[in-house]
């Protein structure tokens, strides 16, 4: 049995940040970061929008990147205390990966992180509180997805937390709290956006519901993505739309290795953490060419689609990896690893681990070509140095 779940509710547009008017219930918890919507004004607009429809209101504020287990178990007692029925979560994608997991230990105080770790094993939500979110990055998309990280400091672990009960009950895509964000950030989370289309698109778990979602998310993100990164507001605006529609797609058809690189290459070397979006641009191009192998039709479909030409599916594969690198160059990201200043030593030394970590991440059961630690050592030489892979 293959399940589809999204949303209820996406509201998109300018201004939807005014639909929290309409929302029926009696107290809410608000989940922010560090003060960038509090700076710009949009989490005074909340409250007051929420106050206006009789709720009392309560702020969780000041959650970390990377968010760690005792921030999530501060939130659910919080809430307990409080007992919202509404859970509002807002920014990029720490405080709503905070605030899916409160939701989890608010309404089951006695489950452990251990009991949950298990993909697609929760207990039933709902029970006490709904959950609305509202993005302010274009990259993501865990306004509509079943996923949340959350880091243990003390173990030096991340748990990746997977279920459709955290798929938000409503979603509000306001593209005017996604105006703020830096140039360099619009550029990793726009490509990041493009890999989650893409993986998804050739994911094992493909399927005629997500495809469409996957492939116009692909168009939008080639069509707006170096205005986006320009300021242009019309683009920013199409690109929050895609980024979304990306996560539409593969919050049901998952992912696939790129994403199980960049998990286990971002914060493994000491010359500084490799942003997830910047991680995935890089090694995008590389794993296409390891994966054409058994998904070639479809990349090639991929590449038919955007308007690319060739005279056999390999000429369009090779077509839609030149397209990526010439993107990523607009957007001055690093083609390979040792072009971001990744110590090659250092690499070297730390390459066996990293490639039988990656092997075992989550988003490899879904890749369309299966790999080796061997393998994957093999390929990320090949995303270190620049060269072709040839196996
Ligand atoms: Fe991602």
């Amino acid at each position: 049995m293959a399940r589809f779940t999204l949303p209820r509710d996406i509201y998109y547009g300018r201004g939807t940040l005014d639909e929290l008017k309409n929302l029926k219930g009696k107290k809410a918890v608000i989940v922010v970061g560090g003060g960038s919507m509090k700076r710009f004004g949009f989490l005074d607009k909340a409250v007051a929008n929420l106050e206006s429809a009789g709720f009392e209101v309560r702020l969780f504020e000041n959650v970390e990147p990377d968010p760690s287990v005792e921030t999530v178990m501060k939130g659910a007692a919080m809430m307990r205390e409080f007992e919202p029925d509404w859970i509002i979560s807002m920014g990029g994608g720490s405080p709503i990966d905070a605030a899916k997991a409160m939701w989890v230990f608010y309404e089951y105080p006695e489950t452990s992180f251990e009991e949950i770790i298990q993909p697609f094993s929760f207990p039933e939500l709902r029970k006490k509180a709904k959950f609305l979110a509202i993005p302010s990055t274009s990259g993501t998309a865990t306004e509509v997805t079943a996923f949340s990280v959350i880091t243990d400091y003390s173990k030096g672990i991340k748990y990746p937390l997977a279920d459709f009960n955290i798929t938000p009950d409503v979603a509000i895509v306001d593209p005017d709290l996604a105006e703020t964000m830096p140039e360099k950030l619009t550029a990793h989370t726009g490509m990041d956006a493009l890999t989650h289309a893409i993986e998804a698109y050739v994911s094992t778990l493909n399927s005629p519901f997500t495809d469409p979602l996957a492939l116009k998310a692909i168009h939008m993100v080639f069509d707006y993505l170096p205005a986006s990164y320009k300021g242009d507001k019309t683009a920013r605006e199409q690109m929050h739309y895609a980024q979304c529609l990306a996560g539409m797609a593969f919050t049901n058809a998952l992912l696939g290795i790129v994403h199980s690189m960049a998990h286990k290459t971002g914060a493994a070397f000491s010359t500084g953490h490799i942003p997830h979006g910047c991680a995935n641009a890089m090694y995008l191009p590389f794993v296409i060419k390891y994966n054409a192998k058994t998904a070639e039709a479809r990349y090639a479909d991929i590449a038919r689609s955007v308007g690319l030409t060739g005279n056999s599916d390999a000429e369009l594969v090779q077509a839609l990896c030149d397209k990526i690198n010439k993107y990523n160059k607009i957007l001055n990201i690093p083609r390979t690893m040792q072009e971001f200043g990744v110590n090659e030593e250092e690499f070297l030394q730390k390459l066996p681990e990293i490639a039988k970590n990656a092997v075992g991440d989550a988003c490899t059961g879904s890749n369309p070509r299966a790999i080796t630690p061997a393998e994957m050592e093999k390929l990320l030489k090949c995303c270190y140095y620049g060269t072709e892979v040839d196996f």
